[in-house]
């Protein structure tokens, strides 16, 4: 399946529900799911109650939209959390949130998990010393993940730095403003994701 090019905004009216896909566009006023919250399209304001099959596949495209993740790595995710010990579900969760463009944007480098994606794949980021710049990167307790040094002046990540400082760093990272690094405290936990996903619809989806 091929990545979704269309208009963003268009995507959290499908789901009803801001997906922050936007950057600071989405903490402002012109966010178009508070101006026209309804779906988007010709039948939008006239659509049924959704069916259980239909709640299901829409809480895995909003995880997916939520984090940018094409089909099959999502179910790639899914297998893996399968594997692991305890709650599919929170498992899903919790490695969807370890991936690195997502830790960058959970740090305040990028307004969204868009830009964050970009910055990482612009490799401006060392991870325990050594580039990474694969946004699917996982990162684990123990690492730390820095802003290369070359990329401490620009513009964009001072701003966004600045900008983004309401927005506080989960648990399971412990943020060096100074130095701008984080290390990896823990496991991401259900708690510390900053979007209301109801997992147990996307376990049931992919178990069906
Ligand atoms: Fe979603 Fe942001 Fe667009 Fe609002 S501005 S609809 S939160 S992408």
């Amino acid at each position: 399946m091929a990545r979704y090019t269309g208009a963003v905004c268009r995507l959290c009216r499908r789901e009803g529900q801001k997906l922050f896909l936007k950057g600071d566009r989405c903490y402002s006023q012109k966010c178009a799911i508070d101006k026209r919250a309804y779906p988007p399209g010709q039948h939008g304001q006239g659509r049924s109650k959704a069916s259980e099959y239909g709640l299901q596949l829409r809480e895995k495209q909003k995880a997916k939209r939520y984090y940018g993740i094409l089909e099959s790595q999502f179910r790639g995710y899914f297998e893996m959390a399968a594997k692991k010990k305890g709650q599919t579900g929170e498992n899903l969760l919790s490695i969807l949130e370890s991936r690195l463009d997502n830790t960058v944007y959970r740090l305040g480098f990028g307004m969204s998990r868009a830009e964050a994606r970009q910055l990482v794949r612009h490799g401006h980021f060392i991870v325990d010393g050594k580039k990474v710049n694969i946004p699917s990167f996982l990162v684990k307790p123990g690492m730390v993940i820095a802003l290369k040094e070359s990329s401490r002046g620009l513009d964009k990540i001072k701003g966004n730095l600045e900008a983004g400082a309401f927005r506080k760093a989960p648990n399971w990272l412990e943020f060096d403003a100074t130095n701008l690094l984080a290390k990896v405290v823990g496991s991401p936990t259900k708690e510390d994701i900053d979007l209301p996903i109801a997992e147990h619809l996307i376990v049931e989806h992919y178990s069906k």
